[in-house]
């Protein structure tokens, strides 16, 4: 298709048309979200994980103070009513946020529940933990502030124990398995959350969650690497994980994150998610210390520095500092090859941290890219045939 654009080459494929977003409006929206490290330690040391990659956070205190914590709220609640926002979700976060202690914690909770009441707005608190800590008294705070739990588990226990381990290299399996037990004895059903190892078998990986651990409901995340980095391929493995899910588990209703992103992404819907499709990343991280930061995954690239703190700036202060600057618009500007790639409405150039390298900041394709394309390519083969039969299916059988 000689002067063919992208748009052009997607819809030769049969892709809807991208939705379009508006940078400048996007840029105006209030922060929605913050990513609250209550903890700058972790009781694991798993070998893949990207927060001990920037030594800095050593330097942090080990666990949020209770005035940080209620300044926070403070922050919160003049945002809140500036903004009159009518929901906020609180993504609690580490090293291993559950460090944090369980006085200050049910602290944070009331406060939290107080400033919904006082304002109107639903706020929302939602904690991704390995589980070491969970024990009843925290099941019992969980489902007091209805606290969406997402557990760290990265399958079976010779898969997970190899790469997740505690502080004195002990295995850890038994005991994530023991909190999800915990939380289902109470009626609670988390999350999960894998990191993907590439050399693993996909198969073994999904009939563990599904068919022996009952889960419905799970992510598999693509590992974090940045455009400097040398990453094994991880194509076959997503493939053949799609390809396990799609003909055994999707039919039964297990939902995976990365799947249904990637979906909405094909049907020229949001993927609702910030590891791939096209959209503004505007996430926002409250430190241990009280400072506002940048996206927290950026750690990875040296940026998150803006010089901004609770005691002193206000919550949405950050989107005027270069390190959140600089990641939202390179969400939205895509590298010259994403430009030109009919895939990008539903790959958005990957994660934003695989697109970053110290020569050219984030203006890459991922270091993924060539097994995104490969990926999408092989999901869009099998869901499109599915969704032209939908569409020619009478509305009203
Ligand atoms: S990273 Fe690769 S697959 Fe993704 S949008 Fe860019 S060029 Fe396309």
């Amino acid at each position: 298709m000689p002067g063919a654009t992208p748009a052009d080459e997607g819809r030769a494929a049969g892709l809807p048309a991208r939705r379009p977003v508006l940078p400048e409006i996007e840029a105006q929206r209030p922060i929605d979200a913050l990513v609250v490290k209550l903890a700058a330690r972790c009781n694991m040391a798993c070998s893949y994980c990207y927060w001990f990659r920037d030594p800095s956070v050593m330097a942090l205190p080990k666990r949020m103070g209770e005035d940080v914590a209620a300044q926070l709220i403070v922050r919160l609640r003049e945002h809140i009513l500036d903004h009159r926002l009518d929901r906020f979700t609180l993504v609690l976060h580490g090293g291993e946020p559950l460090l944090f202690g369980k006085g200050r914690f049910l602290s944070l909770g009331l406060a939290a529940e107080a400033l919904a009441a006082e304002t109107g707005c639903d706020i929302r608190l939602c904690i991704t933990t390995n589980g070491l800590l969970i024990d009843e008294d925290r099941v019992l705070l969980f489902i007091r502030f209805r606290v969406a739990v997402t557990l760290s588990l990265d399958g079976p226990a010779d898969q997970h124990d190899r790469v997740r381990f505690d502080l004195r290299g002990r295995p850890t399996y038994a005991k994530t398995v023991a909190a999800l037990e915990r939380l289902r004895a109470f009626g609670q059903e988390p999350g999960i959350l894998a990191v993907a190892d590439p050399s693993g078998d996909p198969d073994a990986l999904l009939d563990h969650f599904v068919a022996e651990l009952g889960l419905k409901e799970l992510d598999v995340l693509i590992p974090d690497a940045t455009a400097d980095d040398a990453p094994p391929a991880i194509a076959p493995f997503f493939i053949g994980l799609f390809e396990r899910w799609w003909t055994t588990y999707a039919a039964a209703g297990v939902r995976i994150r990365l799947f249904d992103a990637i979906i909405a992404g094909l049907v020229g819907a949001s993927s609702g998610v910030e590891s791939i499709g096209y959209g503004p990343v505007r996430a926002a991280t409250i430190s241990s210390d009280g400072a506002i930061e940048a996206h927290d995954v950026c750690r990875i690239t040296g940026r998150m520095g803006a010089g901004l703190n609770l005691a002193t700036d206000a919550l949405d202060d950050i989107r005027a500092t270069e390190p959140w600057r600089a990641i939202f618009d390179a969400s939205l500007d895509l590298a010259p090859a994403c430009r030109a790639c009919p895939w990008a409405q539903v790959c958005g150039g990957g994660h934003i941290a695989s697109r970053w390298s110290r020569a050219n900041g984030f203006a890459n394709a991922s270091v993924y890219c060539a097994d995104l394309k490969a990926v999408i390519a092989h999901i869009w083969a099998r869901v499109a045939p599915e969704l032209e039969f939908t569409m020619r299916e009478p509305l009203h059988a």
